[in-house]
């Protein structure tokens, strides 16, 4: 079959690899309809992570049950599903406490597995013809419709954008009336607005640079902020401060209270890459994010954070980095009493509910999808993907054409 194999840091190639095939009596095979590529994608195409050896790329996966194993008996050939792009057991310590991002079975060398990424197992990704699903009764999410109909990119970012997003808003606690500042306006930042919307956010502003990307922040009703027009956190004050509508509505004293209560950082360590040594001032300003949030913060506030930090990489540029250490003003949090957490999705957490809701079509995330290619465009995709050029916010592949 063809595949989309990652060969050396900014070399993508569509090649001839082997078909899966059942090895487990628990295993399906899945024919891939659409794969996303995601900015996870980018850390090894970027080479900011160890390069591991021709790795099948794809971790954002649906399509149609090709074959079972003769243990599965909850899908069977002909069923639509989508698979959480974390591969779970469903039975270990971690998956049965909700934390199927930690399946200690699927991955016992690692804290995560995951397809399309050799350092999270021994998976290959679905940006390919065909896919070979482990523990196919516990990851398949059972989908209605028909492959290609309209609720196909909302349904394919249940893998994990959708509930990456979703996960962002637990973790910065937004409830209704929160004031919400996202940091990245990618397909997780964009979507971690919309989803700060659903949960009835009073303001949402989302930090980037990329005109297309904060042209979609404006349409969903988001407050966009471009981080190349000053210090993004001066502007987020100003843009509050100029409200007669909420300093109207302060006692005395209360003016200074002009950050946010909810903080999302949707970005991630970039360091590795020198595109950015500008914008982030070098290596050493890796975790510049979390140092924006924290002072931007009301005290008592939340700050969540599902940009990936990669640690430790022996292949790191920067020492901090080969570590897994970030710098970050921890007193300045304590101080306030700020919360922070962050780290991987367990996307089974949440992928049930967000599936039900867009099928009332209360949800349609799909919004952020920018381009459907066929999988030989795959090295140009990732190429303009990646230097968010030219409008690509959200690739989804399809193989089946
Ligand atoms: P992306 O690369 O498309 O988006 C990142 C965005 O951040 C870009 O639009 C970029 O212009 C912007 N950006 C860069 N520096 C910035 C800065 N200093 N301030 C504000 N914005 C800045 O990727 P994505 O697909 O949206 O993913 C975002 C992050 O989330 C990545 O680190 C990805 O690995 C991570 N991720 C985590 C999980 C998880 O399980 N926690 C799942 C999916 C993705
Ligand atoms: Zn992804
Ligand atoms: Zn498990």
């Amino acid at each position: 079959m063809l595949a989309v194999v990652l060969k050396d840091a900014m070399t993508v190639r569509v090649e001839e690899v082997e078909d899966p095939r059942i090895e487990k009596p628990t295993d399906a095979i899945i024919r891939i309809t659409s794969s996303g590529i995601c900015g996870s994608d980018l850390h090894m195409y970027e080479g900011r992570t160890l390069m591991p050896v021709d790795p099948v790329l794809g971790h954002e996966n649906m399509g149609i049950v090709q074959e079972v194993g003769s243990a599965v008996v909850s899908v069977r050939k002909g069923d639509r599903v989508v698979l959480p792009f974390n591969i779970g057991c469903g039975t270990c310590f971690n998956c049965t406490r909700r934390g199927t991002h930690s399946c200690l079975m699927a991955n016992p060398h690692g804290p995560h597995a995951a397809y399309g990424y050799a350092a999270m197992g021994p998976y290959k990704g679905g940006q390919a013809e065909y896919l070979r699903v482990p523990w196919a009764d516990f990851n398949c999410l059972k989908l209605p419709g028909q492959p290609g109909d309209d609720l196909e990119d909302d349904f394919l970012l249940l893998s994990d954008v959708f509930p990456t997003a979703y996960h962002a808003t637990e973790l910065a606690r937004v409830q209704p009336g929160s004031t919400v500042a996202v940091f990245g306006a990618g397909p997780v930042g964009l979507l971690a607005a919309y989803c700060s919307l659903i949960r009835g956010a009073a303001e949402v502003y989302v930090v980037d640079s990329v005109p297309e990307r904060l042209a979609k922040v404006r349409e969903m009703g988001a407050v966009p902020v471009d981080f190349t027009r000053g210090d993004p956190v001066e502007q987020i004050r100003q843009l509050r401060r100029s409200n007669p509508f909420i300093t109207g509505a302060m006692r005395p004293g209360e003016e200074q209270m002009m950050g946010v209560m909810c903080g999302i950082d949707a970005v991630g360590y970039q360091a590795r890459d020198i595109r950015y040594a500008d914008t982030h001032g070098g290596p050493e300003r890796a975790a510049q994010v979390l140092e924006q949030l924290i002072e931007l913060i009301n005290p008592t506030g939340h700050l969540g954070s599902v940009g990936v930090y990669i640690a430790p990489d022996p292949g790191a540029r920067d020492e901090s980095t080969r570590q897994g250490l970030y710098t970050l003003p921890f007193a300045k949090a304590w101080d306030k009493g700020l919360t922070i957490s962050g780290g991987q999705t367990p996307v089974k957490r949440y992928n049930v509910f967000l599936r039900d809701l867009i099928i009332a079509r209360r949800a349609r995330p799909g919004f952020i999808v920018s381009h459907h290619l066929p999988l030989s465009a795959a090295p140009d995709a990732y190429r303009k993907f990646d230097a968010r050029k030219e409008g690509y916010t959200k690739v989804i592949l399809l193989p089946q054409t």
